[in-house]
């Protein structure tokens, strides 16, 4: 996962990238870069770290042009190295460009295989570095008809923004796996991963970039480019059950309201159930367990403090690390807890650790019952799309199989998952093009 913003013809496009990149730090925590173009000419800042860390008032004065892109990047293709941190620059044939991508091209090893074979050298091994090579081959005259060319020559996720001296662009994949939304504010264009990146600088969003379709904003003015038709819509739907903002809007309603239907429905597939409290795993178990609480009429307590500062459980690509700051993030607020039966609401089970550990740890102080209710079926099948999920093996609903075993590894004394059709409703409102591969193992692209 990443997220990506761009702005075009702005003053400020380089602190209104920072503000934006500064909102979807969320999606990724690894590094983050801004590049921009004055005067005909690119200069970026990338470096590992928070947004925050990364730019001050210096560097961002040294990124002073009028048309920006930024990128805050979690690693699923390409190790978590600055080589890696975008959005990447380059210098070829077509001038300088900065690329910043979200999503995981499923045959850029194919691609970067045979460029290698005929002398192309990697400066990253990052899969978004394919398609640079590509265009750069191109016999297309100038930069963005060569991207439109070869464009379609990548399969899989990608939502990709592209910066020259001349223009910015933005492009989806024909299937739409990973989000891109197009806004506007006064006579600047913006491009970014999720909504709130934009309407944060104030912006007012104009629609979503449909896969397969690309923009170009050039002398402020927007044109369309179709490179190719819409393949299968197949938004990810793991987008809502964990890795979009609350305030996000995606199939026109915010993430938050998804959630909370899904909370609702979880109880309607619960009916009968009987506890003394419900509870979400902070942050974004709180927003099920308020539409459970308001459906099921089990009064809402919240039973774990939460260390903003601790970062996603998940987000650092290593093992230990991960185990660290679980440990870090969360912890029992004893009184709210002690003698307790609690519906406890996370939105998925991957390998089953932190249910694991937060069962134990709720157990530890005083928890009588503890009844699991998962936001999101048994994920059954690794992501190929830009989620970072683990190898098949390790997940747990394929590891144990049985709902019964993974209880009992978990701890809890009830669990339950709530069904795909159920997250399809909450989450579409009727729209159904979704894809759902981790849940159902049927994908889009091979
Ligand atoms: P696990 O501990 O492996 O079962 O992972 C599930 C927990 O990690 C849940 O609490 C989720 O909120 C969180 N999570 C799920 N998917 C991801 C992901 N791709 N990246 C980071 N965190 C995740």
């Amino acid at each position: 996962m990443c997220g990506i913003f761009g702005i075009s013809d702005n003053e400020e496009s380089a602190k209104l990238s920072y503000v934006a990149l500064f909102t979807l730090q969320h999606r990724g925590q690894e590094s983050a870069g801004i590049a921009s173009v004055k005067n005909g000419k690119l200069s970026y800042y990338n470096s590992m770290g928070l947004v925050n860390e990364i730019f001050n008032p210096s560097v961002l004065a040294s990124l002073s042009g009028k048309s920006a892109i930024g990128h805050v990047r979690y690693s699923t293709a390409g190790s978590s190295s600055v080589n890696n941190s975008q959005p990447l620059y380059f210098n070829c044939k077509y001038g300088e460009i900065a690329v910043a991508h979200n999503g995981n091209i499923v045959n850029a090893a194919h691609i970067k295989e045979n460029l290698a074979k005929n002398g192309a050298i990697f400066q990253s091994d990052t899969d978004s570095e394919a398609i640079i090579h590509l265009i750069s081959r191109s016999g297309k005259k100038n930069f963005f008809e060569a991207a439109l060319e070869q464009l379609p020559k990548l399969k899989g996720a990608y939502s990709f923004l592209f910066l020259n001296k001349d223009a910015l662009m933005a492009a989806r994949d024909p299937y739409g796996f990973r989000p891109l939304v197009l806004a506007k504010k006064d006579s600047s264009f913006i491009f970014t991963s999720e909504t709130c990146a934009a309407e944060v600088i104030g912006a007012e969003i104009i629609r979503e970039i449909e896969p397969g379709e690309a923009a170009i904003v050039k002398n402020g003015k927007i044109s369309f480019f179709r490179f190719s038709p819409i393949k299968k819509y197949s938004r990810c739907i793991f987008e809502q059950v964990y890795f979009a903002r609350p305030d996000s809007v995606v199939c026109g309603h915010t993430v938050q309201s998804a959630r909370y239907l899904i909370g609702k429905y979880l109880f309607e597939e619960m009916k009968g159930v009987k506890a003394d409290i419900v509870s979400g795993v902070p942050d974004s178990g709180s927003a099920y367990a308020l539409g459970f609480s308001a459906a099921s009429k089990i009064p809402y307590v919240p039973v774990f403090m939460r260390n903003h500062y601790a970062g996603r459980s998940f987000i650092q690509p290593d093992q230990k690390m991960r185990e660290f700051t679980a440990h870090l993030k969360l912890a029992p607020i004893k009184d709210a807890i002690k003698g307790k039966e609690i519906v406890l609401i996370d939105d998925s089970l991957v390998r089953g650790t932190t249910s694991l550990k937060i069962i134990k740890s709720l157990k530890n102080a005083g928890a009588k019952k503890i009844i699991m209710a998962v936001a999101s079926p048994p994920i059954i099948s690794p992501c190929f799309y830009g989620i970072d999920t683990p190898t098949k093996e390790e997940l747990i609903a394929v590891r144990l199989k049985e709902k019964d075993k993974i209880r009992k590894f978990i701890g809890a004394d009830e669990l339950h998952y709530l069904s795909l059709d159920n997250l399809i409703k909450a989450c579409g409102l009727g729209d159904k093009n979704f894809c759902k591969a981790c849940f159902d193992g049927k994908y889009p692209v091979k």
